[in-house]
């Protein structure tokens, strides 16, 4: 519970796909347990630099398994349990993870291409869509991005499309490594919050300070 009632206060964060950013998409299926969850590679790195601008970090995904009646959502929980927690282990943690479970013949408002999960989540943490970011590997995250008024970002060697063009990755920025990814990342939220190139994160000891000024988020 929120001791404070909703703040006002808003700030931006940054918005991830799962399948295809965090973990390998797996071939025309679904990852349905545990063990077929790979970490794509350098990712659990490049998540551990960007926590360090200590913005909420949230998963925005379309689980459409469970409603296809693939996959439990007692499963689905374990598994987004163990992959925070991996995620914790190496130095990133995740501050929400919100799930579509619809079958796209629902009609749901949740499901990417649509932002309701993007609209939900900033209702829930007070932020501020238009100056944050949503990585993701697919057009549909960038519709959905566009459509909450957030900044769409591409990561990913393998970028997909439902139209099989890849048109719409045209002046969008791109980091087809995880190595890229946090530059690209910063870049983005930069140019979201109009703030200059000279402001760059400041390293001490080793570890890059807040680029942003931290908010306290409600932790759910
Ligand atoms: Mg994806
Ligand atoms: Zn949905």
């Amino acid at each position: 519970m929120f001791s404070n009632g909703r703040r006002r206060v808003t700030g931006p964060a940054i918005f991830m796909d799962r399948d295809g950013v965090i973990n390998r998409r797996r071939a025309d299926d679904y990852v349905l347990e545990w063990s077929q969850f790979a970490f794509m590679p350098g990712i659990r790195e490049a998540l551990r630099d960007v926590s360090m601008l200590r913005l909420p970090m949230i998963v925005i995904s379309n689980q459409s398994a469970v409603g296809r009646g693939l996959l439990k959502p007692s499963v689905l929980q374990q598994i987004t349990s163990q992959f925070h927690r991996a995620l914790l282990e190496q130095g990133s943690s995740l501050t929400a993870v919100y799930y579509c479970t619809h079958r796209p013949d629902d009609n749901c408002s949740c499901r990417k291409p649509k932002p309701a999960l993007l609209n939900k989540a900033a209702a829930d943490f007070n932020i501020d869509l238009s100056r944050s970011i949503f990585i993701g590997d697919a057009d549909t995250d960038v519709q959905a991005a566009q459509a909450a008024g957030c900044h769409p970002v591409l990561f990913g060697p393998g970028l997909s499309s439902s139209s099989g063009s890849l048109d719409w990755v045209a002046d969008l920025p791109v980091a087809r490594t995880a190595k890229e990814l946090f530059q690209v990342a910063v870049d983005s939220l930069r140019a979201a919050n109009r703030l200059s190139e000279a402001v760059t994160p400041l390293r001490i000891q080793g570890m890059p300070q807040a680029l942003i000024k931290p908010l306290r988020h409600p932790m759910s």
